[in-house]
């Protein structure tokens, strides 16, 4: 497996991530990885609502972190969260238009002609952990998937339309470069998969049947660190299941012959927003 060290995906990487190289802890797979230590850059300037930043001012420790409830987190976002929820909306679209919008007004006018993002990034429903927080993402720059447990299932055209059109459509018309699946720290889609019952009896409509997408991963690490305790079982399926779906990319005929062309390339990534860590590898 190459890295990505040189690779036009760094080259793009975000300014405010301080890059660094070391092994990939997946002992599955023995690859040399990039990492990032999210540490936000003194020059770098937010464009998201302070309110809405991972990050408080001066830390470099995410606000969320744990599956606390919202209302025991810091005073600084408690703040925000009790506002009106309308308000809150008014105020956080109004910081937005008056920081942002109008700040960048070349860009946004560019956009409404139409996008051509480099990126189509599939990652957690988990509001923790978004994509455009994350790299500091700009408008029109990704193209973004979100959905339980970031899980990409294979190329069905009955069951998982949804996501198919999202993913043809930024392939083939928009023509993304990049790929990448980013999976995360205390993912409870993850948590879901591996303790989803062998006889194959279900207690949710939706979850249990769309984290089986992974299943793989289940089996890889029921297999493998079937001794390690169940957080540790399931930080290794977090990554495991990233695998999995960078995989099941591949069923897409459009990105397979993306990747065949080297028109496309497909990235796993994994963010743990308990140390402050990102690292990301490429598809074998
Ligand atoms: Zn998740």
């Amino acid at each position: 497996m190459a890295t990505t060290s040189g690779h036009s995906f760094l080259s793009a990487a975000p300014s405010n991530l301080l890059p660094n190289h070391r092994t990939n802890p997946r002992s599955t797979n023995n690859t040399t990885v990039v990492s990032f230590s999210l540490t936000p850059h003194p020059n770098t300037k937010s464009f998201l609502p302070s309110a809405a930043s991972a990050f408080p001012a001066g830390s470099n420790t995410p606000y969320l972190i744990g599956n606390t409830p919202v209302l025991a987190t810091p005073a600084t976002i408690t703040t925000a969260l009790e506002m009106e929820p309308a308000q809150r909306l008014k105020s956080g679209f109004e910081q937005f238009k008056k920081e942002v919008y109008q700040k960048k007004s070349e860009i946004f006018s560019d956009l409404a002609e139409g996008q051509s993002p480099k990126f189509l990034v599939f990652a957690c429903s988990d509001s923790r952990v978004c994509p455009s927080v994350l790299f500091n993402f700009q408008p029109g720059e990704a193209f973004t998937i979100r959905n339980i447990a970031n899980m990409v299932p294979p190329f069905d055209k009955t069951r998982y339309s949804g996501v198919g059109a999202a993913i043809e459509y930024p392939v083939i018309h928009l023509k993304v470069e990049n790929i990448i699946v980013i999976g995360h720290s205390r993912c409870g889609g993850i948590k879901a998969l591996l303790s989803t019952k062998d006889d194959g009896t279900t207690s949710t409509d939706f979850i249990e049947d769309w984290v089986k997408i992974c299943s793989p991963a289940k089996e890889i690490v029921k297999k493998t660190y079937g001794d390690l305790p169940f957080e540790e079982q399931c930080t290794k399926a977090e990554k495991e299941a990233v695998n999995i779906s960078l995989e099941n990319l591949k069923t897409y005929p459009y990105v397979k012959e993306g990747l065949d062309k080297k028109t496309l390339n497909l990235y796993g990534g994994y963010y743990d927003f308990v140390t402050g860590d990102f690292e990301t590898w490429e598809a074998s």
